[in-house]
């Protein structure tokens, strides 16, 4: 059996990489013409759901290097209000979580790093600077790839893993198109060790923290924090990978990551926001949250314009089931979703390890479209949970209720002082049934 994936992101690679461990011959077939072409510098928060899948799918050796090249590990999520009053701090110590552990932790990977870790090994499985257009069925039922410079390829399985704008969803499931949210995330970085993040409270530095603001707009922070060699070296990437020096350096200084976001027309329209620079983006962005604490707003004054970007927050509808074959997708393809439950890449890798067993199940003798299906189901089961609560969280931060907005901050303040209340929220986020320590 051969596997075709189409897209070298973050599922796309773990699935190839859970196949070739498996001994399934597997091809992935990358846009880009480069391994470094076109890379988004920000880091990815995995949960230890996320690491689990990981695991499973990543030779021992490729699992321990995502484990050493990511941060240092998150140990809280903090709420506070605009004006920088502590709501509740959920802190994964407090109920015994062990932050070093192999995969029951939070880890924040520099997306950069974190793409170099998943292609270790895969050598010429994946063909950079291979742009999939369509599919096309042979006779004998195995499926044709068609590239844009006019290459094909045939297999007898097609994943499209290849992100939000899908080209493998759009044909197979025209009616599984995403949706545009409506709102934007503005995002920027600034130096860990500068003045401006100093300035914040601890947890600011040992995790994510959310920022509650009227208005409808709230903020999301997150700091990354490499782990160093005894000299202080960050120990992100090794040279021998082949990566430019240059985003090497990129990818080697601790920085907070800060995230505005509202609905869209708090920013003022599409064709208005697509033309600004970043310096007016970051301007634009301090004078809508003019009213937030000084140290706030000195850490967004304070980031470098070359940092600075607009998202356009998509989402996506659970699909009315469909007949089972050897097409499929995973990850964004097909569950795209807001970056406001952490959960798009690591939905993405749960994906992989689910249809990595099942197509191994296939090499070992099963029906594939039986085992497709299976696959399908269990993914959008657990992917549209993660959807649903992405939006959720979404539409409570943009909504501009004044009245929801108190009462939620009520809520966090006062489980924030019953200590076994923030302990079962603490569990809960960590995927813990109860706290294993009270
Ligand atoms: C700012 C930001 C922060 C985020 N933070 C988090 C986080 O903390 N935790 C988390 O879990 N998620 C996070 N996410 C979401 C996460 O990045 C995505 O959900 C994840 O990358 C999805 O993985 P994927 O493999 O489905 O798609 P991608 O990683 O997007 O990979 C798709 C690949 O397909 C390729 N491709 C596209 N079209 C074609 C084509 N026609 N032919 C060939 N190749 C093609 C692309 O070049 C790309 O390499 C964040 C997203 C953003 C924007």
């Amino acid at each position: 059996m051969h596997v075709m994936i189409i897209g070298a992101g973050i599922g796309g690679l773990s699935l190839a990489q859970g196949l070739k461990q498996a001994g399934v011959d597997v091809t992935v077939h990358e846009r880009d013409r480069t391994r470094t072409e076109r890379l988004q510098g920000y880091r990815i928060h995995v949960a230890p759901y996320g690491c689990r899948a990981l695991n499973a799918c990543l030779p021992a050796d490729v699992y321990d290097l995502f484990v050493s090249t990511s941060g240092q590990a998150n140990s809280t999520l903090a709420f506070y209000t605009e004006k920088l009053d502590e709501l509740i701090t959920l802190d994964t110590t407090e109920i015994g979580m062990d932050t070093d552990h192999r995969t029951d932790t939070f880890r924040s990977v520099s997306r950069i790093t974190f793409r170099e870790v998943l292609l270790a090994g895969l050598g010429d499985i994946v063909h950079f600077g291979r742009a999939f257009t369509h599919y096309t069925h042979e006779r004998d039922g195995r499926v044709t790839a068609h590239f844009s410079d006019g290459t094909r390829a045939t297999g007898d399985v097609l994943v499209g893993a290849d992100g939000t704008n899908s080209a493998v969803r759009t044909q197979y499931l025209p009616q599984a198109a995403h949706a545009d949210t409506g709102a934007v995330a503005v995002s920027g970085k600034v130096p860990l060790g500068g003045d401006a993040a100093r300035l914040l409270p601890r947890p600011f530095s040992t995790g994510g923290a959310m920022v509650l603001a009227p208005g409808g707009y709230f903020g999301f922070l997150a700091v990354h924090e490499f782990r160093r060699d005894e000299r202080g070296g960050a120990l992100s990437l090794s040279p021998d990978f082949g990566i430019d020096p240059q985003l090497l350096l990129d990818n080697t200084t601790d920085y907070v990551m800060w995230n505005v976001l509202a609905k869209r027309e708090k920013f003022g329209d599409r064709k208005a926001l697509a033309a600004m620079s970043a310096e007016e983006i970051r301007t634009l962005v301090l004078r809508s949250v003019g009213t937030w604490h000084p140290h706030l707003l000195r850490l967004i004054e304070e980031s470098d314009t070359g940092t600075v970007s607009v998202h356009a927050l998509h989402t996506s509808r659970r699909p009315k089931p469909w007949a089972p074959g050897n097409v499929t997708v995973l990850g964004d393809a097909i569950h795209a979703m807001p970056p406001t439950a952490g959960a798009g890449a690591n939905a993405a890798v749960v994906d992989a390890e689910l249809l990595c067993r099942r197509l191994v199940a296939v090499a070992e003798g099963q029906e594939l479209a039986a085992a497709v299906g299976a696959y399908e189901k269990d993914m959008l089961d657990h992917a549209f949970t993660k959807v649903a609560a992405a939006n959720r969280n979404l539409e409570q931060g943009v909504a501009d209720n004044r009245l929801a907005l108190a009462g939620f901050k009520a809520f966090l303040r006062l489980a924030g002082r019953v200590g076994p209340i923030r302990r079962k929220m603490t569990a809960a986020m960590a995927g813990q049934q109860s706290p294993r320590s009270a």
